[in-house]
């Protein structure tokens, strides 16, 4: 016997759900925001959820949680008594809704569902034959929207979702915090700038440890060849990779300038410097005064082939643009770093 949970129960699919359910005599516990009074259907009787995951509900008798908020998180308690999840609940409406709620539908639901997804997590098995499942509604709104332009448009493949293909995990939530934050100007007025980062470098950053960029490791690993006399540094990568570095002076003017002048749409922060992986070591070596024979690890992460910031908004807009040379850059970033090894092997 499955143990179920449903969340937005009260709701227009989660009330149909549930009947059928409570018809196949599963034990069913059921969630909204809404008072029980208010629910779509109640096709059951009110025995209410008393917290204790133990205490089942009877085949056929779902027991209720009733005015939970989820976008303030499930008791752990709701979550970890079930072996199949249904999460319906969400903030939404029609069309008319959705557009002038566009910040409450954002903010709201990524509430709801990072909370539901943490509590899910924590409340879980590691087992990998765990018993349970989870189902969530997604929505065909998920579409791009340019693709739809035509009445006459043909059917919606799955593929169609992903053009815009951020980084996963970190790239895709980037992308929808900037829905976020253009929301929050566009319908509450809020003066929000949204800058897109490009690779920045200089002192006082991670240098070690698993969370340091590229200019901070590879001169890292320049000083220790160069500290311990051992020549040869390992890369990620062959090397052939491009991307470009600003400078922390060019990111903290350009986000001051940004911040004063805007403009309000997303725009580069970037330098338009692009060099290869190699080409960065060699700066290093240069600067540190050593000649460096180059390993190649392919087993490592590499990111895309190549990235560089297009800058023509920013000089159109600001007159400006981050123009610090990487070598300039690298000149005080390098000392730095060799202090901090340096210091280390002390
Ligand atoms: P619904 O609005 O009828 O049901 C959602 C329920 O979630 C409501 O009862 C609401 O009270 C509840 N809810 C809202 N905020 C909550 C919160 N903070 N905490 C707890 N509960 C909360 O919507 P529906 O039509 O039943 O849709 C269910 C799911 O399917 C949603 O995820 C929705 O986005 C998705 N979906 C629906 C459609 C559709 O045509 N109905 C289309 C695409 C996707």
């Amino acid at each position: 016997m499955r143990r179920i949970l449903v969340t937005g129960a009260g709701g227009f699919i989660g009330g149909h759900l549930v009947k059928r359910l409570v018809a196949e005599g599963h034990r069913v516990t059921v969630t909204d925001i809404k008072p029980v009074a208010k629910w779509w259907q109640r096709s059951f009787s009110t025995t209410r959820f008393d917290g204790r995951v133990r205490c089942l509900p009877a085949p056929g008798i779902p027991k209720y949680v009733d005015s939970l908020d989820l976008t303030k998180g499930p008791p752990h308690e709701l979550v970890a008594g079930a072996d199949d999840i249904y999460h319906l609940a969400a903030d939404m409406g029609g069309m008319g809704f959705i557009e002038r709620n566009r910040l409450r539908c954002l903010l709201n639901n990524t509430q709801i569902n990072t909370n539901m997804v943490r509590a899910i997590l924590e409340t879980s098995p590691p087992d990998p034959c765990s018993r349970r499942r989870v189902f969530w509604s997604s929505s065909a709104c998920i579409y791009p929207v340019n693709d739809q332009a035509d009445t006459s448009v043909t059917g919606l493949p799955e593929d169609l979702a992903w053009h815009g293909q951020p980084e996963e995990g970190y790239g895709e939530e980037k992308l929808f915090s900037e829905s976020l934050h253009r929301y929050l100007r566009e319908d509450v007025g809020v003066a929000t700038r949204i800058v897109r980062f490009h690779n920045v470098y200089g002192t006082h950053t991670e240098w070690r440890g698993g969370r340091e960029k590229a200019p901070a490791a590879i001169c890292r690993k320049i000083a220790l060849a160069k500290l311990t006399g051992k020549h040869t540094i390992v890369i990620w990568g062959d090397g052939t990779r491009t991307r470009s570095f600003m400078d922390i002076g060019d990111c903290v003017e350009g986000i001051l300038r940004i911040m004063t002048q805007g403009p309000w749409s997303p725009i580069n922060l970037g330098s338009e410097e692009q060099v290869s992986i190699r080409q960065l070591v060699k700066m290093v070596a240069d600067i540190a005064g050593i000649d460096v024979e180059i390993e190649c690890d392919m087993t490592q992460p590499q990111g895309v082939a190549g990235r560089n910031s297009d800058n023509t908004m920013i000089r159109k807009l600001l007159g400006w643009e981050p123009t610090t040379p990487l070598r300039d850059g690298l000149e005080r970033l390098y000392p730095w770093v060799e202090q901090q090894v340096k210091e280390s092997l002390e």
